[in-house]
C-alpha cells in the first residue's frame, strides 16, 4: 500500500511538473515586445550601422563582431526574416542577450537596484500618472494620454510598482554598459548590457508598452466580443510566425520600410547627448499616438474567431498628415529603436573613454 502511494506521489508530482514547464513555455507573455526574432533584428541593424560606420573606433568594432559571432549576418536580414522555423533558438552573445530580458520575466528574476521583479521592467503603464485619477485608464481615442512632465525621475514613486520601471531599468543599463567598457572585465558582460539595452529600447517603442490597456481590450472591436482578443502578440510575432504566401510579402515589404527608415534617419549623423531615460520617456509616449489606429484596425482585422493578419498589416489610414498602415508602424518603431541603440552604444563607448582618462 505504501509503495503504490509512493508511485501515485511519484507520477502526479510528474504531471504537475510538467504542467509548470507547459505553463512556462505556453504562458501569453506580455512583455515578449517585438518577439524574439524582433529583438535580434533590432540588435543586428545597430551593430550594422556602427561597423559600417568608418568612423566607429576599430577597437569597438571588433568587440560587436565578437558579440555579433558571425559577420555575415549583417548581410542576412531577408534570409533570417523568412526563416520561420526555430523562432526561440538564439545564437550566444548579442543575440540572446537581448531576447534574455523575456527568460528573465518568465522566472520572476530579482533586480535587487530597484526592489521589484523583471516583469516590470518591460513597460510603463502611463495612465497611472495622469494626475486626474478619473483619467487613471485607456479611452480608444487615446485622449488620456499624460505629459512627460506628469512623470516623476524618481524610481521610489510607488506608482512606478504598478505602472513599471522600463525608463528606470534603461537608464541603468546604459550606466552597467558604460561601467563594462570602462573595466571591460571580460566582453561577455559588454554583450550583456548591450543585448538588454537594445532589448528595453526596443520595448519602449512598441505602442502597447505604453498603456494600461497593454491587450487592447478597452478598443470598440474588443468590448464587444465575449472572449476578448489580445492584440499586443499582433503587432509583435505574428508577422515572422506567419507561413503563409501573403505572409512572405508582408515581411518583404517590412524589411522594405524597415531599411527605408533605416537610410532617412541615418543621414542626419549629427550626435546629440542622448539621456537614455528622457529618450523612453519620448519612445513611450510617441507610441501612445498609434494606439486609436491599431483599435480601428482591430475593428477591420478582427473576424468571429480569429484576426485576418494581412488585414491588420495593411490596414491604413493617415496619421499627422502621413498615410501609414500597421505594418509600417511596426517597420518605423523599429527602426527608430535601432537607431536610437547604435547612438546610444557609441555615447556608451565615448563616456567610458572619457572616464578612463580622469
Ligand atoms: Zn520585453
Ligand atoms: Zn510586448
Amino acid at each position: 500500500m505504501k509503495i503504490l502511494l509512493r508511485n501515485i506521489r511519484k507520477k502526479l508530482f510528474k504531471v504537475i511538473t510538467i504542467l509548470v514547464i507547459l505553463g512556462i513555455v505556453f504562458s501569453p507573455s506580455s512583455a515578449l515586445a517585438w518577439s524574439g526574432k524582433g529583438h535580434v533584428i533590432i540588435t543586428r541593424m545597430a551593430v550594422k550601422l556602427l561597423v559600417d560606420d568608418p568612423s566607429t573606433p576599430a577597437e569597438l568594432k571588433a568587440i560587436l563582431i565578437e558579440g555579433l559571432g558571425n559577420k555575415n549576418k549583417l548581410n542576412e536580414f531577408e534570409a533570417y526574416i523568412n526563416n520561420t522555423n526555430n523562432l526561440r533558438m538564439f545564437d550566444a552573445g548579442l543575440d540572446s542577450f537581448s531576447v534574455r530580458p523575456d527568460d528573465l520575466t518568465a522566472s520572476k528574476s530579482p533586480i535587487p537596484a530597484f526592489g521589484i521583479n523583471e516583469p516590470l521592467t518591460h513597460y510603463l503603464d502611463t495612465e497611472f500618472f495622469n494626475l486626474d485619477p478619473a483619467r487613471q485608464n485607456f479611452l480608444p481615442d487615446g485622449s488620456n494620454k499624460i505629459n512627460p512632465t506628469d512623470l516623476p525621475r524618481n524610481p521610489k514613486d510607488k506608482r512606478y510598482l504598478e505602472g513599471g520601471f522600463i525608463t528606470f531599468r534603461t537608464e541603468q543599463s546604459y550606466k552597467s554598459l558604460v561601467e563594462s567598457l570602462k573595466e571591460n572585465y571580460s566582453n561577455d558582460q559588454v554583450f550583456l548590457w548591450i543585448g538588454y539595452l537594445s532589448h528595453y529600447i526596443a520595448d519602449s517603442y512598441q505602442p502597447f508598452h505604453s498603456t494600461i490597456d497593454y491587450q487592447g481590450h478597452q478598443c470598440p472591436c474588443n468590448q464587444k466580443r465575449e472572449k476578448k482578443h489580445n492584440l499586443h502578440g499582433d503587432l509583435e510575432g505574428l508577422l515572422f510566425e506567419d507561413g503563409s504566401e501573403a505572409g512572405k510579402k508582408n515581411r518583404e515589404k517590412f524589411l522594405q520600410y524597415f531599411n527605408q527608415t533605416i537610410s532617412r534617419l541615418s543621414e542626419n549623423k549629427k550626435q546629440e547627448t542622448i539621456d537614455p531615460y528622457l529618450a523612453v520617456v519620448d519612445a513611450l509616449l510617441s507610441g501612445y499616438d498609434y494606439l486609436p489606429m491599431l483599435c480601428r484596425a482591430g475593428e477591420v482585422a478582427l473576424g468571429k474567431e480569429k484576426l485576418d493578419a494581412n488585414l491588420w498589416f495593411n490596414y491604413q489610414e493617415k496619421i499627422a498628415d502621413k498615410e501609414i498602415s500597421v505594418l509600417q508602424v511596426k517597420a518605423e518603431r523599429m527602426a527608430q529603436s535601432a537607431v536610437k541603440l547604435r547612438s546610444l552604444i557609441i555615447q556608451a563607448w565615448n563616456d567610458a573613454q572619457a572616464k578612463k582618462v580622469h
